[in-house]
């Protein structure tokens, strides 16, 4: 699984580090981003939630896995 962020449309709200700080987290200027290294972590119930809190829809999870 695979989580990217959409910075052209994050508002910088911080929904998703509030929800899932392990997998999110806001860089200088407030926006959201993935902390490093987790880009590729099995997203958990937490990650789900962020993405679905997230007020713009800035969150995509994909579900096709990647080769290792
Ligand atoms: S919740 Fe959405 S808008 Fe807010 S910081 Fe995260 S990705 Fe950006």
């Amino acid at each position: 699984m695979h989580i990217t962020i959409d910075t052209n449309v994050c508002i910088g709200a911080g929904q998703c580090a509030l929800v899932s700080p392990d997998v999110f987290t806001q860089d200088d200027d407030g926006f959201g981003t993935v902390v490093p290294g987790r880009e590729n972590t099995e997203p958990g119930p937490l990650v789900r939630e962020a993405a679905r809190a997230c007020p713009v829809q800035a969150i995509t999870v994909t579900e096709a896995t990647t080769p290792a």
